[in-house]
């Protein structure tokens, strides 16, 4: 009894990253149908000072 296995292995290729735009870093995956690539930011505190450049187009909310 208790045989049952976890699935989760068996799913490995269809999965999204979240990576950091500046340094590739895997931030975080997501369980998606199919393999996506998103682009955040880390924590590090190089690829945040990089994305406090205020230059790009605005895209905040409000
Ligand atoms: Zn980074």
């Amino acid at each position: 009894m208790g045989a049952e296995r976890a699935e989760v292995y068996g799913s490995r290729e269809n999965y999204g990253l979240v990576l950091c735009r500046h340094c590739n870093e895997i931030i975080d995956t997501l369980p998606t149908n199919g393999v996506k690539k998103l682009y955040s930011l880390c924590d590090s505190e190089r690829c945040r000072s990089l994305q406090a450049v205020p230059s790009d187009i605005g895209e905040e909310p409000a």
